[in-house]
């Protein structure tokens, strides 16, 4: 049997802090009780808010910890093929279309939703896309498209259900509300989530989905904040034929004030902890493990 693989995937749009640090360190943990291989990746796809010093920083500060990964490392924004690919994939499935709201737009639509009645929201709090681009007719579509207006191409999670019913995974952590074991995936909770912005032509939950399969990750170890999206991600993996990895998501660092930290909040980002003294051992104790 080949080893387990595990990955630790930070964007580098800001410093590490000691939650990047847990996760980390529980991945090379893992990897190093099962004789598994690490690797790191980096999401870079949000060219607005990624930069190279703060990768340069992850590198560091990863070295700094005793961590070690395989290389090279696979940054996102070199690969933006493969997601053009899957999302070609799922485009030849009729279950994805071009959405023309602006950002502003979107919040106008909500304001008039929610005036006559609560509207649905997904599980990170945002209101669910509010806009009818689904059903705009194929000529409508294209004369958009070909007047140069922009667009992000969302999954029709509606149609995307129907053809991947009782999806569920095997949770090995723990979700927030203490769900372990076989966990029913509910994707339909996000809406119909965008897959290609207008600046990248992929999103976060497609690239994932997409690196995951193609890097062989058998086991994802990563924060609470993340156990939500796993339906979305189990959906990506069923559409585009992916073997589904196991989960273990952890609870994350939390500040005096029981705040999730930030990139940030400075008392904790690694840096400054070094700065003040800190070596690579007594950060462990600092997030709970030995
Ligand atoms: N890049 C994501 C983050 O920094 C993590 C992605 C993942 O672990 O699935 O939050």
């Amino acid at each position: 049997m080949s080893p387990p693989v595990f990955r630790f995937a930070p964007s580098p749009n800001g410093h590490l802090h000691l939650g990047h640090a847990y996760s980390a360190l529980l991945n090379f943990d893992r990897a190093r009780e099962t004789g598994g291989r690490l690797l790191l990746r980096i999401e870079d796809i949000d060219a607005t808010r990624c930069r190279p010093e703060y990768e340069s920083a992850i590198y560091e500060d990863l070295a700094w910890l005793g961590i070690a990964w395989e290389t090279p490392v696979r940054r996102q924004s070199e690969h933006l093929s493969d997601y053009r690919a899957a999302l070609e994939k799922l485009s030849a499935l009729g279950l994805v279309y071009p959405a023309f709201e602006s950002r502003a737009e979107i919040a106008k639509l909500v304001a008039v939703r929610e005036a006559a009645g609560p509207w649905p929201r997904d599980p990170d709090g945002a209101p669910l896309y509010p806009g009818d681009a689904k059903s705009l007719s194929t000529s409508e579509r294209t004369r958009l498209i070909e007047s140069g207006a922009p667009y992000a191409l969302r999954l029709d999670m509606a149609a995307a259900c129907l053809r991947a019913a009782s999806l569920s995974w095997n949770e090995q952590g723990e979700g927030p509300d203490g769900e372990r074991g076989i966990v029913t995936a509910r994707p339909e909770a996000w809406g119909d989530v965008i897959l290609a912005r207008k600046e990248a032509p992929t999103s976060y939950h497609l690239s994932v989905v997409v690196d995951d399969a193609l890097q062989g990750v058998s086991e994802i170890v990563r924060g609470q904040d993340l156990f939500h999206a796993t339906s979305v991600h189990g959906l990506l993996q069923e559409l585009l034929g992916q073997p589904a990895p196991a989960y273990r998501h952890h609870a994350l660092i939390r500040d005096g004030e029981g705040r999730k930290l930030s990139k940030s909040s400075r008392s904790t980002g690694l840096r400054e902890l070094r700065a003040a003294g800190a070596t690579p051992a007594s950060i462990r104790p600092l997030v709970g493990l030995d």
